[in-house]
């Protein structure tokens, strides 16, 4: 069988390879660079745990090193803090609100009940300089037999045939590359999905953002902050919202909303707001800084309208644009790439099945449809005409929550997405059991023993390709496997799991979120839970394991040659 060709070596390209490779399947990754990436300071990203956790599986790389979890998240209004988050180290938060403060500090006037911070469950993102990503990517690639990168390697052409795919690259090692498959994760203009007719509608510019990265002190060591209509305006058109972002070693990433339109900013501008918004926050004089990197930051808003045409599949910026409102373009393209890597392995290892292959683009479109819907819903109620001055309808807390969701992960702007109508979704059993995580939602990472005994998270088993059977045995993690591994329902659950129409693997929780004891829980390689049964019921669970497999293959093969 032939590679899975991957054109584009950005992030989600690179992640694709490296969780293929994990599964077994060949790859070449073509890019029209050099293969290095340019060291931009101010172009980070913000992974929440799932993605940071689905690089470091993937890179071995401490990540959580490289990179910054923030400390705390305050929001500001002028000269209000309109909420203070602090991260509690379990990703807990302890959140107050201090409307009536006089500037930015811990101390403030008790705050009136409409602005006291929620209090869902929440994890601390990281932040980080998106080339420490690559070159993590890139250093675990260097040892991986699987993956053939071809740099300085254009692509122009691709054509498709009933058992494979043709691609042709120029440049100096112009050529043709044979596939099983393609995925084009070359980026926002993609030629891949030019060359697949396929249209990418939305919006441009839906906002502006002038970057810049620094190393300085700020009042608020560690800590984000969204500051909207900060009150001072003397370096131009007036920057309706600050958002500064720690990094790692002093260093932050400051983004300034730019009011709508064309105006070009000059380095001289980034530099007198860079000193404004620096005194403002400091009690006015300016700390020492080191300006290390600026640029414009242009959102757009646009959805392709297919991501699959036949062997040919889009991923990351190539089938998705977003980032208004803190929605995480790149947070979303290494989902897909998560998504896609276990459908394509399964097609590679054992043939195509179309529903599972279809479920890509059903379960990742809607997704960042939804996301992209909620930003469009939400935007003129922030931004309402008359421009960032304008009087703005609704409670300060409610626009707060809408600012502040997309950057803390939650909401519809910012909870990892649940693929709640999937076609994969099983048929009801009545068997079904309630758990605290929804069917099609990422399951919680507990701790597990895994079938050699040792004890694991859970999250450590995805990836792999094989489904993954978790039983909910309270008492098991204080005794060794052995001692349970022949007991009670164990017997019988192994016996179903042997049985299932793809490899799975047992694993054992002493507990999981609002699960009874004897729970059975079915989750993806992807680490989506399929459903969760209430002990073992073997055709319950095999019935599950197939829908999420794309169906019975038999009945699938009917369908295909009956369309022919
Ligand atoms: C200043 C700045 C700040 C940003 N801030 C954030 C942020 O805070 N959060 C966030 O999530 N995102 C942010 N982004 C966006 C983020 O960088 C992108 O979402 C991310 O790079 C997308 O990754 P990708 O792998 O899909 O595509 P890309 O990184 O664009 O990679 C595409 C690759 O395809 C290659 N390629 C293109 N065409 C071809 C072809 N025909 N043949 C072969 N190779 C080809 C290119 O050389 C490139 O290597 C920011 C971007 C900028 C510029």
């Amino acid at each position: 069988m032939d590679p899975v060709i991957i054109v584009g070596a950005g992030p989600v390209g690179l992640t694709l390879a490296l969780a293929l490779a994990r599964q077994e399947v060949p790859s070449v990754v073509l890019d029209e660079g050099p293969g290095k990436d340019e060291q931009r300071t101010a172009r980070t990203v913000v992974l929440r745990e799932d993605t940071a956790a689905l690089v470091e599986r993937l890179t071995g790389f401490p990540l959580s090193e490289a990179g910054f979890r923030w400390a705390g998240w305050r929001s500001m209004r002028r000269k209000q803090v309109m909420r203070e988050i602090r991260f509690g180290p379990e990703g807990s938060e302890d959140a107050q609100g201090a409307a009536g403060s006089d500037g930015p500090g811990r101390t403030g006037a008790p705050a009136p009940a409409d602005v006291l911070a929620d209090a869902e469950p929440f994890t601390t993102p990281l932040h980080l300089a998106q080339h420490i990503l690559t070159a993590a990517l890139r250093g675990a690639i260097a040892g991986e037999r699987l993956i053939k990168i071809a740099n300085d390697s254009r692509l122009d052409s691709v054509e498709q045939e009933t058992s494979g795919v043709t691609a042709h690259t120029r440049g100096p090692k112009g050529t043709w590359w044979r596939g099983s498959y393609l995925v084009g994760c070359d980026g926002p203009r993609s030629t891949v999905r030019k060359l697949q007719d396929i249209r990418f509608p939305g919006r441009t510019a839906v906002e502006r953002h002038a970057v810049a990265a620094l190393r300085t002190e700020l009042p608020w060591p560690g800590e984000a902050l969204l500051h909207r209509m900060p009150p001072w305006r003397t370096s131009g058109p007036s920057a309706g919202e600050v958002i500064a972002r720690p990094l790692a070693d002093d260093v932050w990433r400051l983004d300034w909303l730019l009011p709508p339109g064309k105006d070009l900013v000059t380095p001289d501008l980034l530099v007198a707001r860079v000193r404004e918004t620096l005194s403002g926050w400091s009690g006015g004089s300016t700390p020492a800084y080191e300006l290390l990197d600026t640029g414009v930051h242009t959102v757009h808003h646009r959805l392709a309208r297919r991501w699959r045409s036949g062997r040919v599949f889009l991923a990351g910026d190539a089938a998705h644009l977003l980032g208004a409102l803190g929605t995480q373009g790149l947070d979303e393209g290494l989902r897909d790439a998560d998504n896609l890597a276990w459908k394509l392995a399964l097609a590679w290892h054992h043939g195509p099945h179309e529903t599972l292959l279809d479920s890509y683009q059903a379960e990742r479109r809607a997704v960042v449809a939804a996301r992209l819907r909620a930003a469009d819903q939400s935007l003129p109620l922030l931004r309402a005409g008359g421009g960032l001055r304008s009087y703005v309808p609704g409670s300060a807390k409610g626009q707060d929550t809408l600012l502040t969701d997309g950057h803390l992960g939650r909401g519809p702007l910012g909870a990892p997405g649940a693929y709640a109508d999937s076609p994969l979704a099983p048929p009801h059993a009545e068997s079904e059991a309630p758990v605290g995580t929804a069917p099609g939602a990422p399951v919680v990472d507990v701790r597990v023993t895994a079938e050699d005994g040792s004890f694991v998270p859970l999250r450590e088993r995805f990836g792999r390709g094989v489904l993954l059977v978790v039983l909910i045995a309270p008492g098991t993690g204080v005794w060794e496997r052995k001692h349970w591994v022949k007991a009670g329902i164990m017997p019988r659950l192994a016996a179903a799991v042997t049985a299932l129409p793809h490899p799975a693997e047992l694993l054992v929780a002493e507990s999981y979120p609002g699960a009874a004891a004897h729970t059975v829980l079915l989750v993806r390689p992807d680490g989506h839970l399929v459903t969760a049964l209430s002990g073992v019921r073997p055709a319950d669970l095999y019935a599950a394991a197939e829908a999420t497999l794309g169906g019975p293959a038999k009945a699938e093969a009917e369908a295909t040659a009956s369309t022919n």
